[in-house]
């Protein structure tokens, strides 16, 4: 299959197993390809693209000079990569510190940028994953909502390593849990964004409510 056909199968698995598809935006994952497969993508006129490391991102950046393209960041994001980023970053879904967020607001202040992000839990406590506790954000969430050069739009979450559909479920079911305590209790303004899903388990996160998809093999590697 194509590019082409692989994303359209995708959004055609939106349609059928989101309550709201309409709000469900589908981020390709384009870690794994350069600059000419790259092409490939936005030749089937898709523009909403990720990166997880901050250096390639910025060299993909840079090279395809493409200004409708939009980028985001899904990775572990250390404080002095800011900032090579933050000149044309399109979401950061990656936040696991008030410290990071800190640094993103001066570098975005700098860049006189407002920045939107996503704050990355790790509900399952697994050790090889980054991300907030529930009791973490919970101390946090109202500190990084100060920060007046960042917009928090909800939260990023990986399902944990397992072939078990109810662990990768019940990942997803918690976030989205979550998301709605914050929003009753715990934040100043409405978070409305879910990423969650990859290529090995999107449909289960879409049930769940997911809003942005992160895809890459499912999409690239035929
Ligand atoms: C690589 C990556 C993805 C995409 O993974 P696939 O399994 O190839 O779809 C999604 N999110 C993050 C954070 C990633 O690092």
């Amino acid at each position: 299959m194509s590019i082409k056909e692989n994303i359209n199968q995708v959004k055609e698995d939106i349609k059928n197993y989101s309550d709201n598809p309409e709000k469900v935006k589908l981020l390709v994952v384009t870690k794994y390809v350069n600059e000419d497969i790259i092409k490939k993508v936005l030749e089937a006129d898709h523009k909403y693209l990720g990166e997880n490391r901050a250096r390639v991102l910025r060299d993909k950046h840079d090279n395809l000079k493409d200004k409708e393209i939009k980028w985001d960041f899904i990775g572990n994001l250390q404080r002095n990569k800011v900032k090579y980023i933050i000149d044309y970053v399109n979401l950061i879904h990656s936040v696991d510190s008030l410290k990071l967020a800190k640094e993103i607001n001066k570098r975005a202040k700098k860049a006189d940028r407002n920045i939107d992000i996503l704050l990355q839990v790790n509900l399952s406590g697994e050790d090889s994953k980054s991300g907030y506790t529930e009791d973490e954000i919970k101390k946090e969430i109202k500190k990084i909502q100060k920060l007046k050069k960042i917009t928090i739009k909800g939260l990023m979450v990986m399902a944990p390593f397992a072939d078990n559909e109810n662990i990768i479920r019940k990942t997803f079911k918690d976030t989205r849990k979550l998301l709605d305590e914050l929003n009753k209790n715990y934040s100043e303004t409405e978070l409305t964004e879910l990423s969650m899903g990859m290529s090995n388990d999107y449909k289960i996160a879409l049930e769940e409510g997911a809003t942005i998809l992160r895809i890459g093999s499912r999409i690239l590697n035929n």
